[in-house]
């Protein structure tokens, strides 16, 4: 699926496959699961196949690549939504290789390519040493069990390297990594099941960033949002918002050319 995005911190989503096996406590809700089987597919999962797309959907980037041109603009790409670009499948190697050539063939948008995955980076990715300017490298840290995935970032020169929390599970101490990090973002789980973030995680985040002069970005509260005494009640989504301390918080690196 590829499609200009609703989602504030990036201008369009694309998918170079639909498809993923779960990997870790972030996972348990994973909205691209549900979103998969609501449109009727059974994507997920070691045995389960996964779905590829023709040669229009795999033009779309080529277009906002052109207009972005025009515009004399650079726009991001989130990719994926729908998957784990590193996910280690023999299957998914010819679409990921197609998919490393449209990145070089679309200098004007900004790749955020995010993983779960970063141990497979090394065999996954052509480039080592050198990185397109236009990938930025981003891991899910959505808990303090998964520290190790930031090492695993820092050990590629991507221009940008960024963290999702999402949905936030724990406190966490970036105080050690910010200083090699160009953005955090962070977010809550929607959907009736979702865990709690406690707004004490996510102040800590944007505090620790504003310290370290990182960008922050808040997605979302999610399901679960803090009441004006400051206690968690299930809200939705949609009412529940994405105010932090009566404000949004939407800062994105800015691309040094
Ligand atoms: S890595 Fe992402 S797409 Fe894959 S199961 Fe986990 S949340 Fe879903």
């Amino acid at each position: 699926m590829g499609h200009a995005s609703k989602i504030e911190w990036t201008h369009h989503t694309f998918n170079p496959w639909w498809g993923c096996t779960k990997v870790s406590a972030a996972c348990k809700h994973c909205y691209a699961q549900a979103f998969d089987r609501r449109t009727g597919g059974a994507h997920w999962g070691a045995k389960a196949p996964r779905r590829f797309f023709t040669d229009r959907h795999w033009s779309e980037p080529l277009r906002w690549h052109q207009a972005a041109k025009r515009r004399g603009e650079r726009q991001r790409v989130f990719c994926a939504s729908m998957a784990d670009v590193f996910e280690p499948r023999a299957e998914l190697n010819a679409a990921r290789e197609r998919l490393w050539d449209l990145v070089e063939q679309t200098p004007n948008l900004d790749w955020l390519l995010l993983t779960k995955r970063p141990a497979a980076i090394a065999s996954l990715a052509p480039w080592s040493d050198s990185w397109p300017d236009n990938v930025w490298l981003g891991v899910t840290v959505e808990s303090d069990k998964w520290y190790s995935r930031i090492d695993r970032l820092l050990r590629y020169p991507a221009r940008v390297r960024f963290l999702s929390c999402e949905p936030l599970l724990s406190d966490l101490d970036l105080s050690h990594y910010l200083p090699e990090l160009d953005w955090v973002i962070a977010g809550g789980e929607s959907g009736p099941k979702a865990r709690p973030t406690q707004p004490e995680w996510v102040r800590s985040l944007r505090d620790q960033c504003a310290d370290a002069n990182i960008s922050f970005h808040f997605k979302q509260w999610g399901h679960w949002a803090p009441d004006p005494s400051g206690d968690l009640i299930a809200l939705g989504k949609k009412r529940a918002g994405r105010l932090l301390d009566s404000r949004t918080w939407d800062a994105v690196p800015h691309y040094i050319g």
